[in-house]
């Protein structure tokens, strides 16, 4: 439980209340999932349904039934991004209250990771890990990308909460295309194909890059010399992860491996994100990422290269930052090259 986080937030700006009511809010900070609530910084207010198995999670967690939920104060810390029909209910019941948003404050307690949600996180990577050691290997030509991304979902299922995002596969030059979705491409089992996938396991997501080079297939030298740049670039970038630094001066890193190889203008994704509950956090690790990098914090690593109707090369790791340096949760080869 984090709920002392929100009274440090209410001491900092100055609040008389704080109110959390995103789903993925109230349980990054409690632990509890439900899809209904309002978190103070003293009482979890929800449906009376909840009740017990939120006692049963948090026991020290103060509860009331949602009906009784009556925010008072003049100025109240609550989440712009909730739903706007969400917003004007908590507008009205709030009387007059100035609303002020603590959405940021929120998603800076979110970035640096507890113990326990760094080991969900790490489960959920490396489940993600075999999942794909399992499923390539049952790829064959003939097979088309949906086929492909479906043998996936289907080990996601079975073996975790799903995907935690829609799996992506691209056989040959689809990879050129870095959010292409799965088609009917065939697969003729000499191409390299790229996946991007990531289950969810006990609500936390996790995400990976790579690339499927088979064997007794030489890839071409273009793509030979594409996939080491981008290998040099992630590798040098996990290399450079310090506390301290900036996304931004991560970022630069890797640009500048591809940059210097001649490949600049074919990298134009950031260089990767954080992950939680939801695959998408903060901190940004782009040209923008202006949030300095902590202990706890966890990041993708995903430099790429795309060039325009011919191949594509990404490869994505998930990293935990540490005193030091950082940690790799994704123990996936990478260095596969025929
Ligand atoms: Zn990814
Ligand atoms: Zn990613």
């Amino acid at each position: 439980m984090r709920t002392e986080e929100l009274n440090r937030i209410k001491k900092e700006r100055k609040l008389d209340l704080v109110v959390v009511m995103g789903p993925q809010n109230i349980r990054a900070l409690t632990g509890i999932e439900l899809d209904r609530g309002a978190l103070t910084e003293k009482v979890l207010y929800t449906d009376f349904r909840y009740i017990p198995a939120v006692h049963r999670i948090a026991p020290g967690l103060k509860t009331a039934d949602i009906k009784r939920f009556r925010p008072r104060g003049k100025r109240i810390g609550c989440e712009y991004s909730m739903p706007h029909d969400t917003f004007l209910k908590l507008r009205k019941r709030a009387n007059g209250a100035t609303l002020v948003d603590i959405s940021d404050d929120l998603k800076a307690v979110r970035m640096v990771k507890t113990p326990e949600e760094i080991e969900k996180l790490r489960a959920a990577e490396l489940l993600t890990c075999k999942i794909w050691r399992d499923a390539s290997a049952k790829f064959k030509a003939g097979m088309t990308e949906r086929e492909m991304a479906a043998e996936i979902k289907k080990m996601m299922v079975v073996r975790g909460d799903g995907e935690a995002f829609e799996t992506i596969v691209c056989v040959g030059r689809n990879a050129a295309e870095c959010h292409h979705v799965p088609d009917d491409t065939v697969w003729n089992g000499k191409d390299p194909v790229l996946v991007d996938m990531g289950v969810k396991l006990n609500g936390y997501c996790s995400d990976l890059t790579r690339n499927l080079v088979p064997e007794p297939s030489r890839p071409s030298r273009l793509y030979r010399r594409i996939y080491n740049i981008v290998l040099k670039a992630n590798l040098a970038a996990i290399a450079a992860v310090r506390p301290g630094m900036t996304g931004r001066a991560l970022d630069r890193v890797a640009r500048n491996v591809i940059a210097k190889e001649g490949f600049g203008k074919c990298f134009g994704h950031s260089l990767g994100h954080g992950v939680g509950l939801d695959v998408h956090e903060e901190p940004s690790v782009s040209k923008k990422g202006d949030t300095v990098l902590k202990p706890g914090m966890l990041l993708t690593i995903e430099p790429g290269i795309y060039l325009e109707g011919n191949l594509g090369v990404r490869i994505e790791d998930l990293v935990l930052v540490t005193e030091t340096g950082c940690e790799v949760l994704s123990p996936a080869p990478k260095d596969i090259l025929p």
